[in-house]
C-alpha cells in the first residue's frame, strides 16, 4: 500500500531542512486516477500538476475548486482552450508563439494567465524548452505580451544518473534567473525545477517550485 500522506510529509520535511524560503510542492498526478488525487487532497495537498490537456480538462471537473492546478506538459495550440484560465500556472511555455496564443485566448476570457518559460538547460539530450542561449531575449519579449503574467522559469534535468550534469542543468537556470534580474524591473518569482529523483539538488540550486510524482504517489503504472 502506498501511503500518500506519509510520502508527502516526508518530502515536506526534506524541503524544510534544505530550504528556508517558501517552496511549493506540486503533486504530479498525471496518468493517475481521480481517487489518488482525492486521497492526496485529504492529506492537505492543494497543488497538483498534470501534463496532458484533455486529461487535465476531464479531471479538474471532478475535483474540489480550491485546488491550484499546474500544467506541466507540452501544450499544443489547439488545446490551449482546455488549460488557460483553469491552470493557476502553466509551467511549460516553450515559444514566443505559444505565449502569444495563450495571451489571445486569455484576452477573450478577460483574464491574465500566469506562465513560466521552459528552458532547455543541458545539451546532452534534446528536450522541450527554449535554448538557453536564446532564453533571455525571449523572456524579455514575452514579458511585454499583454494577457499573460510571466513569473519565472522552468526546466527539466536530462535523464541521467550523473549528478554533476543534473546540478549543472539546474545551476544554468539559476544563473539565467540572476542575469534576468539584472534587467531593470524584472523579478523572477518562481524557479520550477526538481522531480522525485533530483529535487534535493534543485533545492540546493534555488528551486522554489518542485514537481513530485512518484515520490508522493509511488510508481506510475500505465
Ligand atoms: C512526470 C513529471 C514530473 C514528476 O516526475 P516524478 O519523477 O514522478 O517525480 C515532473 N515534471 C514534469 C514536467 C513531468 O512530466
Amino acid at each position: 500500500m502506498i501511503n500518500i500522506c506519509e510520502n508527502y510529509e516526508g518530502i515536506k520535511s526534506v524541503v524544510l531542512e534544505r530550504s528556508n524560503s517558501k517552496v511549493i510542492i506540486v503533486a504530479v498526478s498525471k496518468i493517475l486516477p481521480i481517487e489518488f488525487i482525492k486521497k492526496a487532497y485529504d492529506c492537505g495537498i492543494r497543488d497538483f500538476g498534470e501534463n496532458r490537456a484533455q486529461e487535465f480538462r476531464d479531471k479538474i471537473k471532478m475535483l474540489p475548486r480550491d485546488i491550484r492546478w499546474h500544467f506541466i506538459g507540452n501544450l499544443q495550440s489547439n488545446k490551449i482552450k482546455y488549460v488557460v484560465g483553469k491552470a493557476w500556472l502553466i509551467h511549460s511555455v516553450d515559444s514566443l508563439k505559444l505565449a502569444k496564443q495563450i495571451s489571445d485566448f486569455a484576452f477573450k476570457m478577460n483574464l491574465k494567465q500566469k506562465i513560466l518559460l521552459e528552458v532547455k538547460t543541458s545539451y546532452e539530450m534534446s528536450k522541450h524548452g527554449i535554448d538557453l542561449s536564446k532564453a533571455k531575449d525571449i523572456y524579455l519579449e514575452i514579458k511585454n505580451i499583454p494577457n499573460i503574467e510571466l513569473c519565472g522559469l522552468m526546466t527539466m534535468a536530462p535523464f541521467t544518473n550523473d549528478v554533476k550534469i543534473i546540478r549543472e542543468s539546474f545551476h544554468n537556470l539559476k544563473k539565467l534567473k540572476e542575469e534576468l534580474e539584472e534587467v531593470k524591473g524584472i523579478k523572477i518569482e518562481y524557479l520550477s525545477m526538481g522531480m522525485t529523483d533530483d529535487f534535493i539538488i534543485a533545492l540546493e540550486e534555488g528551486a522554489n517550485i518542485i514537481r513530485i510524482g512518484r515520490g508522493i504517489f509511488g510508481e506510475r503504472r500505465k
